[in-house]
């Protein structure tokens, strides 16, 4: 069965583990013996609570998050935290300070811009966001109530492995697609907010991760299920959950806790991408990377070919031969690899050898 799964590459929804859809399926109708699908259960019953519970556990044993902290799962996607953000965070008289990396950057400001006063602590637009800024560009102003950054970009091929030391003023980072990646030190950032859709679980499930702290700044006057001391209180059971996006979730954090964990999975995410890594730089310019070396992502390989022409036939070939996904975003255009952690090692060893033949074939 595993045989018939595709090469997937795509940006998100991406691939989850071929163990997870597995396990899903067996316990697709009948749910421990329930008579029902974890689908159909009540969020108010023990037996979901317990999924619930469970998730959250796995996820602070997994990620090493300080035991006060809160783990939430909302709804709405990253792109709902954009504005929620600015809404509980950003005070009268303050400003929000953004770090600008990309498109999901540029996204998160614009509806803080719609909220409140910002500014923009560095931009690596100038370069079409090919690298993340060193740490001494970052200038931050006073009466600043938050730094945002995005911690991978998905759609440029760029990710942050030093984070800034913000002092007091609270770091919160977009880890959409590379939360779970690598090991991070939790205790740096005052949020940390995620899609489920690339290295978590399906799409439907947004995680955020705050420090307690964050509850007593944030405005009064916020709209109920827009606050996240509505969601705190109520361990995320204030409405309806997307309660079969966590019951997956869980099973992704279990998959994870069984690949070793956050060193594991970096050290295979560190292996996986130098596969491919190695053959643009070997390429002698028939492949050429997007991102500056010091900044290339681990999950998003983006590479362009010498001419439109040619990178169509890339994509027509790689299609035929069955991957994935290797479309290279609208907005950066070229060709662009996601490899995420359920994406297989054995996947990247293919496609890299698809890569080198079509160099030998067409260069
Ligand atoms: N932030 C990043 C870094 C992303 O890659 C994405 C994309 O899918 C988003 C935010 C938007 O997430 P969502 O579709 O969950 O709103």
């Amino acid at each position: 069965k595993q045989a018939q799964r595709a090469y997937n590459f795509n940006a998100g929804p991406s691939a989850l583990p071929f163990a997870v859809l597995e396990k899903a399926q067996q316990e697709l109708v009948n749910f421990q013996g329930t008579g029902m699908s974890v689908m159909e259960l009540s969020h108010r019953s023990a037996t979901y609570e317990q999924v619930h519970n469970e998730a959250i556990a796995s996820l602070k044993e997994l990620m090493n998050i300080p035991e006060d902290y809160h783990v939430l799962f909302l709804q709405g996607g990253a792109s709902t935290q954009f504005a929620t953000i600015p809404m509980n965070f950003l005070a009268q008289g303050k400003k929000a300070g953004y770090i600008m990396t990309g498109s999901w950057s540029e996204k998160a400001h614009k509806e803080a811009k719609m909220l409140g006063e910002t500014y923009v602590v560095a931009s690596t637009k100038e370069t079409n966001y090919n690298r993340i800024p060193a740490l001494d560009e970052l200038k931050y102003e006073d009466n600043t109530a938050y730094v945002h950054l995005t911690s991978n970009n998905t759609i440029f091929g760029t990710e942050w492995f030093t984070f800034p030391d913000t002092g007091d003023l609270p770091l919160i980072a977009d880890m959409s697609s590379d939360i779970l990646s690598h090991p991070i030190d939790v205790s740096k950032f005052a949020m940390i907010y995620a899609g489920a859709q690339k290295n978590l679980g399906p799409s439907g499930v947004t995680v955020v991760i705050l420090r307690p702290d964050m509850l007593e700044r944030a405005n009064a006057n916020v709209p109920t299920m827009f606050r996240y001391d509505t969601h705190v209180k109520n361990n995320s059971l204030y409405n309806t959950p997307p309660t079969f996006g966590i019951y997956m979730l869980s099973l992704v954090l279990e998959w994870a806790k069984e690949q070793g964990g956050l060193e594991a999975l970096a050290k295979m995410n560190k292996e996986k991408a130098a596969l491919i890594y190695d053959v643009i730089d070997q390429s002698e310019g028939f492949y050429r990377g997007h991102a500056e070396k010091d900044s290339r992502s681990l999950m998003n390989i983006t590479f362009r070919l010498a001419s439109e022409e040619l990178e169509k036939k890339f994509l027509a070939e790689a299609k035929e031969a069955g991957f994935v996904g290797l479309n290279g975003h609208r907005s950066v255009g070229g060709c662009r690899a996601s490899i995420y952690n359920a994406v297989p090692y054995e996947s990247c060893k293919v496609l890299s050898e698809f890569m080198k033949d079509f160099m030998k074939k067409n260069g």
